[in-house]
């Protein structure tokens, strides 16, 4: 199926993008890298009368290393994310998990922006931002606010994001140096969203466990990562299975669900823990 029709704006700066957002209310989204979006227009899952491409907003774009922070613009594509060294040295964990990401193609498109916009709990990225504790930056008719990742999702497709509001940047604290990190996923097949992932940090005074796919948001434990603080890695599986709410869907019953999700994350923890400095 192809979408129905809509109108196609290409604005050029933030301001104007908000006030096309304001001006059609319900009827208008903004546009990123397309890959989740189009899908849902296609299914007729979405239809909307007016798309506003991001792609224009140079403000949008770029990755920025500070002593002691990383800020990634909204519209930095998961192949940036993967492509810089830099980054790569601060945070490996983000690169980790981008490269579990669909397939080349999506990543060539897809925005880190619009994964965690997105709202969707199949999505990699709004867990693994819980993990490293990710602020998020919006802009919208009243100036600009910050919601921590770990307050951002609602419910699936439900965020903390006004209607009117576009997430401009993710900032991010780089981990101490020596800290163990991990980005595990099972899926079904190359390119699937996860049955179930889990991003894992484990370093001197942070610990910090998030997961993917098991709830109708990502689920970050405080629990689960006090438990590994101490080394009680069963006692961080336990909290975190009990954290979760998996539903049966064409990825599995529950209970295989729970089973998976225990497996992967003690496959997350080994990884971390063999990393660590
Ligand atoms: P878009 O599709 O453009 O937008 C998604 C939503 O976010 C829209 O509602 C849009 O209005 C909103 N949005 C986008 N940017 C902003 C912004 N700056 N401010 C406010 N709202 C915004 N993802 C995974 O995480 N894991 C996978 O394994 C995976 N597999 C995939 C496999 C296939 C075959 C495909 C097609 C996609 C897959 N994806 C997967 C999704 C992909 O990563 C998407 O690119 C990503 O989820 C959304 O990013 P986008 O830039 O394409 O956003």
């Amino acid at each position: 199926m192809i979408p129905a029709g809509f109108e196609y704006h290409r604005p050029a700066d933030l301001a104007s993008a908000v006030g096309i957002l304001r001006a059609h209310g319900d009827e208008a989204r903004v546009v990123a890298g397309g890959h989740s979006l189009i899908p849902m227009m296609k299914l007729r899952m979405a239809e909307l009368g007016h798309l506003i491409d991001l792609q224009a907003i140079g403000e949008l774009k770029g990755i920025e290393i500070d002593e002691g922070r990383v800020t990634l613009g909204a519209m930095t594509t998961q192949h940036e994310l993967i492509a810089h060294e830099g980054l790569a040295r601060a945070i490996p964990l983000l690169r980790e998990a981008a490269l579990q990401i669909a397939d080349p193609q999506v990543r060539y498109m897809g925005t880190v922006g619009g994964n965690v916009a997105n709202g969707d709990p199949g999505n990699d990225m709004p867990g693994l931002m819980q993990c490293l504790d990710a602020r998020f930056e919006l802009y919208g008719a009243e100036g600009t606010r910050q919601v921590a990742a770990r307050e951002f999702y609602e419910a699936a497709y439900f965020t903390a994001r006004a209607d009117d509001e576009i997430l401009t940047r993710i900032l991010l604290p780089i981990p101490p140096a020596g800290t163990g990190y991990a980005y595990a996923k099972q899926k079904r097949k190359i390119g699937d969203y996860a049955t179930a992932a889990a991003a894992v940090l484990i370093g001197e005074g942070l610990s910090s466990v998030a997961m993917t796919n098991l709830s109708d948001t990502p689920v970050w434990s405080e629990e689960a990562g006090t438990a590994l603080a101490g080394g009680d890695i069963e006692g961080c599986v336990e909290a975190m299975l009990a954290a979760i709410d998996p539903q049966e869907d064409m990825r599995g019953p529950i209970a295989f669900k729970r089973h998976v999700a225990a497996v992967i994350l003690r496959r997350a923890i080994d990884s971390a823990l063999s990393r660590r400095a």
